[in-house]
């Protein structure tokens, strides 16, 4: 039996890749209770490709909304810097709450062998090539032949594979929060229903919104220093501009912040018959929208590798693999959160820059993160 740890998106789509090979689950869900699934997430061309691998791209693409091209424009003078077309890519906007259902019911359609609504607390590898003994919150214990950990970057795994002290953070002060809401499309003009993710770049701030649910909602992200989200925050950001001010006058938006991951990489996946996946393995800044894309891209890999009857040498081929393909990403992802976070008048020199370097700079930048394998 093969453990899975974590109820996200990562943990879903890797009990999928578990099931898929005729192998019997455990999943232990967490003990938190599911939180409220805020908004979407973009997919890019290589999360389509994983969702294929799993055999549930079909249905997604049914739930999810098509984005036209990726359009950079400056917050403080509504000029656009650059448009990416991606009339011809696979890249589209799913909600969360869709994705997350739709794993859950082919999990269910196939069936977990055993399922338990707690937190992986210990793991105790009794000797290579033996059993992982794991115990959970609620008391109970259980022997697998392998865990793959989606518990998330504050979970039980990656504190198990890297060791207590090294998730390292920055202070609080220095830290960056999302405020993040939907709101129906009808409430906002027309352009904000356009089938385009926009990037907005403000002073040490960017503001990202593109349609989910076939255009009916507008999903939302603001993203800023921790130390400058207090009470006027849209005033002081969206106010000036002429399209941006609308969301001002929207009395029905409900925000909720976010803060985001700070936590270093590691090329570690993998102790004993452990392996991290999700966020658990890379809490990638969300800059690039690629958090969701890289965990289902873990879980199509853990597919394959689950197909070799030598678990040591699934577990090495998919961990080697991941974490060879995920640290570019994560670099690319730590540079893009600097670049969005650019505050006074080099702002002027990174708008300059962007609007030189046009469409075929975002392609450049993308195309190695959106690469299908
Ligand atoms: C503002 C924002 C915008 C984003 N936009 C995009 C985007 O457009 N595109 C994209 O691809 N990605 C995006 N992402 C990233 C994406 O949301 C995540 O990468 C993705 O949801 C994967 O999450 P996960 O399942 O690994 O972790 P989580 O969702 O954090 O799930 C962790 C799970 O583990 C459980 N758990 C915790 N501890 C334990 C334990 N000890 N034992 C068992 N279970 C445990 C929890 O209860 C939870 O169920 C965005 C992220 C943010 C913050």
């Amino acid at each position: 039996m093969i453990a899975v740890s974590g109820s996200g998106i990562a943990g879903l789509a890797a009990a999928l890749s578990v099931l898929r090979n005729q192998k019997s689950l455990l999943f232990v869900a967490g003990s938190a209770p599911t939180a409220v699934e805020i908004g979407g997430v973009q997919i890019a061309p290589n999360g389509w490709a994983a969702l294929d691998k799993l055999g549930v791209g079909d249905v997604a693409k049914s739930l999810s909304t098509k984005l036209r091209s990726i359009t950079v424009r400056n917050m403080d003078t509504g000029a656009t810097l650059a448009s990416l077309d991606l009339s011809s890519e696979n890249y589209g906007s799913i909600s969360r709450a869709d994705i997350t259902r739709l794993l859950k019911n082919e999990i269910l359609s196939i069936g977990v062998t055993e399922h338990v609504a707690a937190n992986i607390t210990h793991a105790v590898q009794r000797g290579a090539n033996q059993n992982l003994d794991i115990a959970t919150d609620c008391g109970s214990t259980h022997q697998v032949e392998a865990l793959i950990a989606a518990d998330g970057p504050k979970g039980f795994g990656r504190k198990y594979i890297n060791g207590p002290d090294f998730n390292v953070q920055t202070p609080n002060n220095t830290k960056r929060v999302a405020m993040r809401a939907v709101v129906k499309a009808k409430s906002l003009p027309k352009h904000f229903s356009q089938p385009f993710c926009n990037l907005w770049l403000g002073p040490g701030s960017h503001f990202v919104h593109y349609p989910i649910n076939s255009g009916n909602d507008i999903n939302l992200v603001f993203t800023l220093d921790a130390t400058s989200a207090y009470d006027d925050w849209q005033e002081r950001y969206f106010g000036k501009n002429l399209i941006l001010g609308e969301i001002c006058k929207c009395d029905n938006i409900s925000w909720t912040k976010t803060t985001l991951p700070t936590m270093p990489f590691s090329d570690c996946w993998r102790r004993g018959t452990a392996v991290l996946a999700g966020d658990a393995a890379h809490p990638i800044p969300p800059n690039l929208a690629q958090g969701a894309g890289q965990s289902l891209a873990d879980a199509a890999s853990l597919k394959y590798w689950l197909g070799f009857n030598d678990i040591n040498q699934a577990l090495s081929g998919y961990a080697q693999e991941r974490s060879q393909a995920v640290s570019k990403i994560f670099k690319k992802a730590t540079i893009s959160s600097k670049i969005m976070a650019i505050n006074g008048p080099a702002a002027k020199a990174r708008s300059i820059a962007i609007s030189l370097g046009g469409s075929q700079m975002l392609n450049a930048w993308l195309a190695e993160v959106w690469a299908t394998t």
